[in-house]
């Protein structure tokens, strides 16, 4: 019996699991990685830790399972996107931290390109702003000595974390990347499928030192550490790979996952769809290896808004209890929260508005606070979806969900309830991972098709809506007026 092993490398861990022919998941390993916070909104990380992270977690993996390299089909790897690292060709080492897609030290450096914004947009899907690599490429080469010159002549390299983990793991054979990384980088252009020469030109970024790209779901070389042999069959950014493990195959397919923030995509085929409401479109993986897109929709405080419940109010002793409280009462009382705490993301792109509570009165206590604000992760999950459907003007009719808040049964019902769509969570949580050894099993021949993924992919439980309709329009109407309101007050 052979295995899947699928790298999946995140901002706070990096984990190797091993998968089974059925795609149930056998074993997991998982090491946390640190971040360094050097200035106020600077986030980074070392990308050697990183590395070494994967090789420690491959080997715990196999040691603990008592397996053998001979035991693994092939290999797949899933990534933080757009995180950043710049290395020297030759010695393999990193020339400067990685710089973490989070960071803000790019502010500036986007700034003086906004009057792009729409030759941007239209090339990359993106918005100009210090989450994607470009940018922060721009910031690393500034920093080294004759960066410019010696990235041109092709001894300074630039990879997002795939690129880099490849290159490491076969002792600097593969230089790659996937389309699915590639877009990520605002270099990529997502109609011709090439890196653009006026968007190298915007950043000042040679395109010697950029990795050739191809489809998520191919042959990317062969991983060789410690003399041990893995062909790399399958990479993806980590929402695409979660996409893709959620069995989201269609066009008008669509996943959440509700995290530390919420990260919504819908496959929108193979045409892209530019957004004039501040999503981003996006290339997904494929099993044929053709290219679809994505639209795409960010929220930047989910699950941290039941962290916030838990470690700064101290409401509750667990993220587990906040479905306790919310439980205990009917409804929120009349209570609407809105977790603007680093402001508001797609569909308002509000960076200057804070976070506000409406509706108290004497009777508010602190179960209906708590159901606000498990409610609020759901409203803003539906101001997303809302707009991605007036976009694509396809309407939603099921909602594949992952993530750590997808434990919540009050938070999913209540999502089911105000969308009034069906809420579906799949037996295998760890979408990410599982996308990625799909792909990687899909490309290897372990698995024969999509037919035989849809086969093995399980379902544990779904949620059908249960609110009539004029419940679900005063809940509109008051969550509405909470935003204006919200947005007046900076
Ligand atoms: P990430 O990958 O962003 O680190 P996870 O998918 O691991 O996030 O999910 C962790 C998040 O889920 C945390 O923000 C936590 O507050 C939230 N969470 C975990 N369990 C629950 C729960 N039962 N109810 C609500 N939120 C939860």
């Amino acid at each position: 019996m052979k295995y899947i092993l699928s790298i999946d490398q995140g901002t706070t861990s990096t984990r190797a699991l091993l998968y089974n022919k059925e795609g149930k998941l056998v074993f997991k390993s998982q090491q946390e990685v640190a971040c360094l916070y050097p200035y106020d909104g600077w986030v980074e990380q070392d990308a050697l830790d990183i590395f070494l992270s994967v090789v420690n977690v491959i080997n715990d993996c196999l040691t603990k399972m008592n397996i053998t390299y001979d035991e693994i089909d092939s290999m797949g790897i899933t990534n933080q996107r757009e995180t950043t690292v710049v290395f020297d060709k030759e010695t393999g080492m990193p020339l400067y931290n990685a710089i973490v897609w989070q960071s803000r030290q790019t502010v500036e450096i986007c700034e003086s390109r906004k009057p792009y914004e729409s030759m941007v947009h239209e090339k990359t899907g993106l918005i100009i702003n210090p989450y994607f690599s470009a940018s922060k490429i721009r910031f690393i080469l500034d920093r080294i000595e004759n960066g410019y010159e010696r990235a041109k002549k092709g001894e300074i390299l630039f990879g997002t974390i795939d690129t880099w983990l490849m290159y490491k793991l076969s002792n600097k054979k593969i230089f790659k990347t996937d389309y699915t990384n590639a877009s990520r980088t605002m270099l990529f252009n997502i109609n011709t499928l090439e890196y653009d020469k006026e968007l190298l030109k915007l950043f000042n970024i040679p395109l010697k030192m950029l990795p050739k790209v191809q489809p998520s779901r191919s042959l990317f070389g062969t991983a060789s550490f410690l003399s041990k042999k893995l062909k790399i069959y399958g990479v993806a950014g980590d929402q695409q790979a979660a996409l893709f493990g959620q069995n989201c195959f269609e066009s008008g397919d669509s996943k959440n996952t509700y995290g530390t923030g919420c990260f919504m995509l819908m496959n929108i085929g193979s045409k892209p769809i530019l957004s004039s409401k501040g999503l981003i479109t996006t290339i997904i993986a494929t099993a044929d290896g053709s290219v679809n897109y994505a639209l795409e929709g960010s929220v930047f405080i989910g699950g941290a808004s039941i962290q916030w419940l838990r470690d700064s109010l101290r409401m509750i002793n667990s993220a587990a209890e906040s479905e306790k409280y919310a439980d205990r009462v009917k409804d929120s009382g009349g209570v609407y929260v809105v977790p603007a705490f680093v402001g508001l993301g797609a569909p308002y792109w509000d960076d200057a508005c804070r976070g506000a509570v409406f509706g108290l009165n004497r009777g508010t206590t602190k179960e209906h606070f708590i159901q606000a604000v498990l409610n609020s992760i759901a409203l803003q999950t539906k101001d997303v979806i809302k707009t991605i459907e007036e976009e694509t003007k396809i309407k939603l009719t099921t909602l594949k969900v992952d993530g750590g808040a997808t434990a919540n049964d009050y938070l999913m019902q209540y999502q089911a309830n105000i969308l009034n769509s069906k809420i579906v969570l799949p037996e295998c949580l760890e979408t990410t991972s599982l996308g990625v050894a799909y792909l990687a099993g899909l490309g290897s021949g372990y698995f024969k098709d999509l037919e035989d993924i849809k086969k093995i992919h399980k379902i544990s439980k779904e949620f059908y809506p249960n609110m009539d309709e004029e419940c679900r329009k005063e809940i509109d109407k008051k969550r509405k007026k909470a935003i204006e309101a919200t947005r007046v007050f900076k």
